[in-house]
């Protein structure tokens, strides 16, 4: 399929690109690596007579430390995530959870922002970022504003970001020294989406959980927070029936659609597999 034609637009300041985006208004669609939109304007599922590409913005790209925080530009590729020293460093889960997007190709382009922005469920980086408590940096015409991504993703597709909104950067408080984490991820072959999969950053202290997060992708129409299933756990020794305990938490607020992934009482089970299996690799790494 080709997709309709369209107006290319090459903005090279963010403010340029909201301009534009604000005298386009619904006829404007912001481009980043095109992994996600190419493919639905192929399939004349969106038709946008105008695409914004967000590539020549400088200032869109790379990470860079800010004091206890990680701020990540919009526009930084999948594969500069992974190949990134200073994230391997400081938050080595974006770099195990980049390699487990799609396939090079696909990484090459797609960008973290694309990923976080465009509302799906399926993709990786949201229910991490939720789980990581990042904040989403936005701008838009009435200028900057700053949203927790456990607040931003509204419905499936639906974000806190406005028409003409662009999302300049993801900033993550660094998870502390010592850290354990794991991304598990469950799908039918290379470069598919989840067919459901869990993020995991913890902490112990004295043998004992001293803090716990957990983020699910793509077993609900939004990316989840397993906040009760944290909760249990934190304070435990992690043993066995109190994991058991946590794993039925999270797979209770898990409400997955029934699709070629499976029915959607095996897609909550394997959620539960995925998180059994992130929480046990996340705890091997943990120091204390
Ligand atoms: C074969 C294939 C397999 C894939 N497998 C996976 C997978 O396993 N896991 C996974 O997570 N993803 C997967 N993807 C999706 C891929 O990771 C996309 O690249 C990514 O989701 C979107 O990023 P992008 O930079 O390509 O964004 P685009 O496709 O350019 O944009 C996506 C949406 O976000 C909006 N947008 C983009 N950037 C911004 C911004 N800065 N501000 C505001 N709005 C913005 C666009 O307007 C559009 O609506 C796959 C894609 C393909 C083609």
């Amino acid at each position: 399929m080709i997709p309709g034609s369209f107006n290319y637009h090459r903005p090279k300041s963010v403010q340029e690109a909201i301009g534009l985006l604000a005298k386009l208004g619904d006829d404007g669609r912001a481009l980043a690596g095109g992994h996600s939109l190419i493919p639905l304007m192929k399939l004349r599922l969106t038709t946008p007579a105008n695409l914004i590409d967000l590539a020549g913005i400088a200032e869109l790209k790379g990470a860079r430390a800010d004091g206890n925080d990680i701020v990540i530009g919009a526009m930084t590729t999948q594969h500069e995530l992974i190949g990134s020293d200073l994230l391997a460093a400081k938050i080595p889960l974006l770099r195990e959870v980049a390699l487990q997007i799609a396939d090079p190709q696909v990484r090459y382009l797609g960008t973290l922002g694309g990923n976080v922005a465009g509302g799906d469920p399926a993709n990786d980086m949201p229910a991490v970022m939720m789980c990581l408590n990042a904040t989403c940096h936005i701008a838009g015409k009435n200028g900057e504003r700053r949203v927790a991504a456990r607040q931003f993703y509204q419905g499936t597709y639906v974000t806190a970001l406005a028409a003409g909104d662009v999302l300049t950067a993801v900033r993550i408080p660094v998870p502390a020294a010592g850290h354990g984490y794991a991304y598990e991820k469950l799908k039918r072959k290379i470069g598919d989406f989840a067919t459901a999969a869990a993020a995991v950053v913890l902490t112990m202290k004295g043998g004992k959980v001293e803090t716990c997060s957990i983020g699910l992708t793509n077993v609900a129409p939004t990316p989840l927070l397993a906040e009760e299933a944290a909760k249990i756990l934190i304070g435990s020794a992690f043993d066995a029936a109190t994991v058991k305990r946590a794993v039925t938490a999270a797979e209770a607020i898990t409400t997955p659609a029934e699709d070629a992934r499976g029915p959607a009482a095996y897609r909550t089970k394997m959620a539960g597999v995925m998180l059994t299996r992130a929480l046990a690799r996340a705890k091997s790494l943990a120091k204390g």
